[in-house]
């Protein structure tokens, strides 16, 4: 029986799973065996959309239709937390198995925190995350750099520090270093995250450090809980999932490349935030990048720490309705509401029609807190440093009122 703290390998019994998967097909199996036995209502996955650059996050409650969201998608940055919020009443009246990478999981407890999730009913499998590829930016770097149609691409997937793709007539690998130091690659968001291993998730499943007869085979996981453990020792109790003990050697080259990609990170970070410059002069570059702004709302919209009845931004007194370009004062709300908490998903700078790098922004100023408070949003429960200073009355207001809002004026008349 696994426990949690085990490392394992694992794979599938299922040869439908199997033909799909990516690895082991361990993830899916798990799904399958927890709709099956009605540990989960629904399961809430990625899957291919028109292309292969289109992930779609896709609602399952038939098992038969797992097999179809098997498989990894590089080019999926989506984050799924907030749908929970928005779409499934934040997992407060049904349980939801959810895939999660480091973003997603940290999105939930920063949800979660702040009473939006449910997280009692929700299973995290956690995937190991190098970093995903925007849609937009694969194709250009197909097409430029590997000198390929992108819409020729079938498949592609990230090995060995590779980019590699398979096409028609074809196949084709460059390493993410000699991308990324043109200009190609990564997110940007990607390169500085630090959260490789989603060990606050239920299991933590990956690649790294499957070696011998089971390269390529069977899935590395991790167990981190006991909500994980018993999920797990049901699916192979049921048949559809194998198991054995991890190689140690494989062990040791799993930790051996986490410690690499965090190296890389903080490369990355020091690369970024440096360019930022520090002060005023960060200030001033801020406010030039984000002059380009039009308040289209997609950030708020996407940030999963974003939840409020009524934002700040649409206060009045703040930000004058009717002017472009917006004032500052809507970034600097965001940055005053947000950067204790940033989880850098990249959500905010993935949707800005502006190209404006929300998300460099505010997660350098995240770090800047991080050094000065202590405090590491998305990793456990703890509370933000705003809750602190959260005031009380604020809080019954809304409750009592539906409406947070606390200036009364021609536009926002305060509720009674
Ligand atoms: P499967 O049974 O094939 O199931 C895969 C699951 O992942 C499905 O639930 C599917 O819906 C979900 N999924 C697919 N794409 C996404 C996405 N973009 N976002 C969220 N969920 C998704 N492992 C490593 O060890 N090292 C890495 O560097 C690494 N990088 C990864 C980067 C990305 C963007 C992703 C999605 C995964 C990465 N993985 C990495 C994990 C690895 O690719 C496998 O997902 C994992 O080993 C599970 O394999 P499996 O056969 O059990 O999964
Ligand atoms: Fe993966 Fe981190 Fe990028 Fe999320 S932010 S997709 S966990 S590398
Ligand atoms: Fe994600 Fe941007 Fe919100 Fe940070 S500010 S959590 S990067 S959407
Ligand atoms: Fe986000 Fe602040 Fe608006 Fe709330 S008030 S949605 S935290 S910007
Ligand atoms: Fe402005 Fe971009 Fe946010 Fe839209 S997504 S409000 S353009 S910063």
């Amino acid at each position: 029986m696994a426990k949690k703290g085990d490392m394992l390998y694992a794979w599938t019994n299922d040869a439908e799973i199997k033909k799909k998967a990516e690895l082991g097909g361990a993830v899916t199996s798990l799904w399958k065996y927890a709709l099956e036995s009605k540990l989960v209502d629904a399961v809430l996955v990625i899957t291919k959309g028109v292309d292969l650059y289109d992930a779609k996050p896709v609602i399952i409650t038939d098992p038969a239709k797992l097999k179809d969201t098997a498989g990894s998608l590089h080019c999926g940055t989506l984050l799924l937390p907030k749908l929970v919020k928005k779409y499934l009443n934040g997992a407060f009246d049904k349980k939801i198995g959810v895939t999660v990478k480091g973003c997603d999981m940290m999105a939930f407890y920063e949800l979660a925190k702040r009473k939006q999730i449910n997280l009692d009913n929700i299973i995290m499998i956690g995937v190991n995350c190098g970093g995903s590829v925007s849609p937009v930016m694969a194709r250009k770097m197909i097409t430029d750099k590997f000198g390929v149609d992108p819409e020729t691409v079938h498949k592609e997937e990230i090995d060995k520090g590779q980019f590699i793709i398979e096409y028609e007539g074809g196949h084709k690998g460059i390493s993410m270093d000699e991308l990324e130091e043109a200009g190609y690659g990564r997110r940007s968001n990607c390169r500085r995250c630090k959260l490789k291993v989603p060990r606050q998730a239920d299991l933590a499943c990956g690649n790294w450090g499957v070696i011998g007869d089971k390269a390529g085979k069977a899935t590395f996981v991790e167990v981190c809980s006991e909500k994980g453990a018993s999920l797990l020792n049901g699916a192979v109790k049921s048949g559809i999932l194998a198991t054995e003990a991890a190689n140690p050697k494989g062990l040791e080259i799993r930790g051996k490349v986490e410690g690499a990609m965090l190296k890389l990170g903080d490369k990355w970070r020091k690369k970024d935030f440096e360019r930022l410059g520090e002060g005023k002069e960060r200030l001033k570059k801020i406010m030039a990048e984000t002059a380009r702004c039009i308040k289209c709302y997609g950030c708020i919209d996407q940030c999963p720490i974003c939840y409020c009845v009524d934002c700040t931004t649409k206060n009045p007194a703040y930000v004058p309705p009717g002017y472009l370009p917006v004032n500052f004062m809507f970034h600097l709300i965001r940055y005053a509401h947000i950067a204790d908490s940033c989880v850098n998903c990249g959500q905010c700078e993935e949707v800005c029609p502006a190209e404006i790098p929300n998300a460099l922004f505010m997660h350098a100023q995240q770090v800047e807190l991080e050094k000065m408070f202590g405090h590491v949003p998305g990793v456990n429960m703890e509370l933000p440093l705003l809750a602190l200073v959260e005031e009380k009355e604020e809080r019954s207001r809304l409750h009592n009122t539906g409406s947070d809002m606390i200036y009364e004026n021609v536009f926002n008349p305060v509720p009674k």
